[in-house]
C-alpha cells in the first residue's frame, strides 16, 4: 500500500469532515500508517510532527505506553454497559476524580464536545424552568466563539462559515464583543480592552436577563476564532456578572481544559467556578471520543425529585463508556504521576526561546498562553493556508493554519529538541511561503 492509493480509496469512500471534498482532487489526504509519540508515519516512509495535537486531542502522544496497557487491562474486564440502571468502576472513578478536579460535582457523560454543549445548554434552561422561570431559555455568546456544530451547539457558534448556511436552522442566540485583544484600541490594553467587553456583557443581561439562561464562552483562549487570547479579568467580571443577574455561566473548557493553558482548567486564571463545565478533547488523552458535563449542587439539587419530568432526562446510548472512561483515568494518572503542569512551563519557555527569530519575519500578534502559540500573517493571499499546509508537510510538520493564523499546541510529551525542531522548521516554512 502507498500513500496515494489509500488517499485514492478514502476519497471515494469517506466523506471528510470540515472538508470541501473537490479540493482533495489536487490535495489528498495524508495517509498515516502509524504513529508514536509526537510523531506521524506514512506508507512511503516519511514523518510528521504532529504539531495540533489531532486536533487539540493528544496529550501525552501517540500510542502512549501506560494509556494503551490501561486500555488492554479494560478490553479484558469490561468493554461497555448502559449507564441507565447501571454502572462500573470506572465511570465512577472517573467521576469523583473530576469532581475533585473542578470543584464542580454531578458528571453526565456525552461522546463529543459538541454533545457537552447540548447538554449544558438543555440543563440550564430545564434549571431555570424547574425553578418557575421558563422565560428563561436564550443564551448569550462570545463573537467569534466556537462551541460545536450540531444544531444546538451551531446556534451559539460565531464562526460564519460553519453557522451562515445552517442559519435558517439555528434558535438565534446573543453575541457579545469578544475580549480577544488583537480588537483592542490602539494605546488599549488587554485588560483595558476585557474590561470594556465585560461592562458590554453587563449591559446586555442587565437588559435582558429575563430571559437568558446562560452564557457561554471559551475561557482565555477562542481557538476557531484563530486562537483569540484574552484578559482573565473578563472571567471574573463576567462570573460577577451572571452572579448579579442570575445568569448561569457555562465555561467550555473543550479546548483550553486539562492543562492547555497552563492551569489544569483555564478558569482557575481568574479564581472563578462556572456553574457548568464542558470537558472534551484531552480528557482521553486523544483515544477515544468522551464528554463531560459538571456542575453544582444547586443545579443538581434543582433536578431532583419525585417527578420523572424535573429530571435530566438527556439519553445517550455510550453514555459513560468503560473504555473512554478508562482512558480518561489513565490520562489523569499521568497529570498525577509527572507534575506535568510544571514540566510544561519549562517546554513554554524553551519554546518561546526557540520562536524568537519568527519576529524578524514579517507576522503579526505573536501570541502564547501555557501549551498554545500563534501569529498572524498581515495580507495573506487567500491560498495561504493551503500553501503553508503543503510546505509545512514537506518539511516534516502537520500544522494547518486557520485562515491567516499559524498556531500549535503539541502533545506535552515532546522534548526539548523537538521543540527547537519544531520552531526551527515553522521558522523555515515562513520564509519559504512569505518570500
Ligand atoms: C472542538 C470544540 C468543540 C466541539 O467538540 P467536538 O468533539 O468537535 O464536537 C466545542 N467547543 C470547543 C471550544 C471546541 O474546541
Amino acid at each position: 500500500m502507498s500513500n496515494n492509493d489509500l488517499a485514492q480509496r478514502s476519497r471515494s469512500a469517506v466523506w471528510h469532515p470540515c472538508t470541501q471534498m473537490k479540493t482533495l482532487e489536487t490535495l489528498p489526504p495524508l495517509a498515516i500508517r502509524q504513529a508514536e509519540g509526537v510523531w506521524l508515519h506514512d506508507y512511503d516512509g516519511h514523518r510528521y510532527l504532529d504539531a495540533t495535537s489531532a486536533w487539540w486531542v493528544n496529550l501525552f502522544g501517540h500510542r502512549n505506553p501506560r494509556i494503551n496497557a490501561a486500555l488492554k487491562a479494560q478490553l479484558d474486564t469490561l468493554e461497555h454497559v448502559m449507564l441507565a440502571g447501571c454502572t462500573h468502576e470506572p465511570v465512577v472513578a472517573l467521576s469523583e476524580k473530576l469532581a475533585r478536579l473542578t470543584g464542580l460535582g454531578h458528571a453526565f457523560y456525552g461522546s463529543d464536545g459538541a454533545s457537552a454543549t447540548e447538554i449544558a445548554l438543555k440543563m440550564s434552561f430545564h434549571f431555570w424552568r424547574n425553578r418557575g422561570l421558563s422565560g428563561k431559555n436564550r443564551f448569550v455568546s462570545l463573537q467569534h466563539g466556537y462551541h460545536g456544530e450540531t444544531v444546538g451547539a451551531l446556534a451559539v457558534t460565531d464562526i460564519p462559515i460553519f453557522r451562515d448556511t445552517y442559519a435558517p436552522l439555528l434558535r438565534a442566540s446573543a453575541q457579545v464583543p469578544s475580549p480577544d485583544w488583537r480588537l483592542a484600541e490602539s494605546g488599549e490594553s488587554p485588560q483595558d480592552y476585557a474590561l470594556r467587553c465585560a461592562q458590554a456583557l453587563d449591559d446586555y443581561l442587565a437588559a435582558h436577563h429575563a430571559e437568558i439562561a446562560a452564557v457561554i464562552l471559551e475561557p482565555l483562549v477562542q481557538g476557531a476564532a484563530g486562537m483569540a487570547m484574552y484578559h482573565a479579568d473578563y472571567l471574573l467580571l463576567a462570573r460577577q456578572s451572571c452572579n448579579r443577574y442570575q445568569v448561569h455561566l457555562i465555561a467550555d473548557e473543550i479546548a483550553v481544559g486539562f492543562g492547555r493553558t497552563g492551569t489544569m482548567f483555564a478558569c482557575e486564571q481568574a479564581g472563578i467556578t462556572p456553574d457548568f463545565i464542558c470537558l472534551s478533547k484531552g480528557l482521553t488523552g486523544g483515544y477515544l471520543p468522551l464528554s463531560a458535563v459538571l456542575t453544582t449542587n444547586a443545579v443538581y439539587e434543582c433536578f431532583y425529585d419525585d417527578a420523572t419530568a424535573r429530571g435530566f432526562l438527556h439519553s445517550h446510548s455510550y453514555t459513560g463508556n468503560a473504555l473512554a472512561c478508562r482512558a480518561a483515568l489513565a490520562t489523569l494518572e499521568i497529570f498525577e504521576q509527572d507534575n506535568v503542569l510544571v514540566a510544561n512551563r519549562a517546554k513554554q519557555v524553551r519554546m518561546n526561546a526557540a520562536l524568537q527569530p519568527l519576529r524578524e519575519l514579517p507576522i503579526a500578534h505573536p501570541r502564547n498562553t501555557g501549551m498554545i502559540w500563534a501569529f498572524d500573517v498581515p495580507d495573506a493571499p487567500a491560498d495561504f493556508p493551503r500553501h503553508f499546509y503543503q510546505q509545512a508537510l514537506a518539511h516534516g510538520l502537520l500544522l494547518r493554519p486557520l485562515g491567516n493564523t499559524v498556531y500549535f499546541m503539541p502533545p506535552y510529551v515532546i522534548s526539548d529538541a523537538e521543540i527547537d525542531w519544531l520552531a526551527e522548521r515553522i521558522i523555515l516554512v515562513m520564509k519559504k511561503v512569505t518570500t
